[in-house]
């Protein structure tokens, strides 16, 4: 048996399964099963395998991260990773997997910053799941202290370890704090005010969820989904009460669905936030909302 094999083998079996990227993803599940990098993959894919117990296991393992990702188990639970910002979080079926649609959040919450040259800031992330945009921006952005809450506890498991696993890097790890509960009602009640909010919220309409890809339908988390009928239930929630927990000048970003411009803009709009402004992400479509505080 030879690499080349397996991976001719394993992309095989998931096109004719109608995987959408047979190739790409029988290749990631063998470097990782074998635990080996393109280069040497590259140099021993038509070496004949030795006999040993170590190789058999790692078959074993392939082939069983094939016949998963066969039946449409994302990738990223498999490998238990995903890249977010150039950090590798790690993910589960428990919470959502990080999108690049998300870095747009995250990129303009720096640029904004980089603009103002405050330093020292205070975060609050609602909804944060793996804690990809809180981990994020307590890593790369001029915050002092980075706060997450969901209402998930084994969402903020996953939260928690990629906050001490990434943040130890930066010696950032004692910055950042999670707490279980319904958006501000996981705070604790200290009055705390917050240079910025950001979510990416549930936000897809209950009736949608059933037409999305199956990766997704049925196995991604349903509560990270869920927007209620109409998709916005959360950011009429996030919109009565962010003014309360925002300083004066204070901003809230928000990732919204490609066609919840409007809607979302006119809640903002009634709740008297300021200066809102629509970002589109790379794909060109409307996904993040910034409003301030009103005053
Ligand atoms: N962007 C996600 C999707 O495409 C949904 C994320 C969300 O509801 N916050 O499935």
């Amino acid at each position: 048996m030879t690499l080349f094999r397996l991976l001719t083998e394993g992309s095989r079996v998931l096109e004719l399964a109608g995987s959408p990227d047979p190739k790409q993803d029988a290749q990631q599940l063998l470097l990782a099963a074998f635990h080996l990098d393109m280069v040497h993959f590259l140099m021993n894919r038509m070496t004949e395998l030795e006999e040993s117990s170590k190789n058999q296991a790692s078959i074993r393992l392939y082939r069983d991260m094939i016949g998963r990702r066969k039946k449409r188990c994302p990738l990223q639970h498999i490998l238990g990773r995903q890249e977010f910002m150039g950090m590798e979080f790690m993910v589960n079926r428990h919470v959502l997997i990080p999108r690049q649609d998300t870095e747009t959040l995250v990129e303009k919450v720096l640029v904004h910053q980089e603009k103002e040259k405050k330093k020292g800031q205070a975060l609050l992330d609602l909804c944060t799941g793996s804690g990809c945009i809180a981990v994020s921006l307590a890593a790369k952005g001029g915050f002092d202290r980075v706060t997450g809450t969901d209402i998930s506890e084994e969402a903020l498991k996953v939260a928690r370890r990629n906050g001490e696993i990434l943040l130890s890097e930066w010696k950032k790890t004692g910055m950042i704090e999670f707490f279980q509960g319904d958006l501000f009602d996981a705070l604790p009640k200290n009055g705390e005010k917050y240079d910025v909010i950001t979510s990416n919220p549930p936000y897809i309409p209950t009736g949608v969820i059933q037409t999305l890809e199956p990766e997704v339908r049925d196995f991604e988390p349903q509560a990270a989904l869920d927007g209620d009928e109409d998709g916005l239930y959360f950011y009429k929630k996030i919109g009565e009460r962010a003014a309360d927990y925002l300083k004066p000048k204070g901003s809230l970003y928000l990732e919204i669905g490609y066609d919840q411009k409007r809607a979302v803009c006119r809640i903002l709009e009634d709740q008297g936030y300021k200066e809102i402004q629509v970002y589109k992400d790379l794909p060109g479509h409307d996904r993040v909302i910034m409003a301030r505080q009103r005053d």
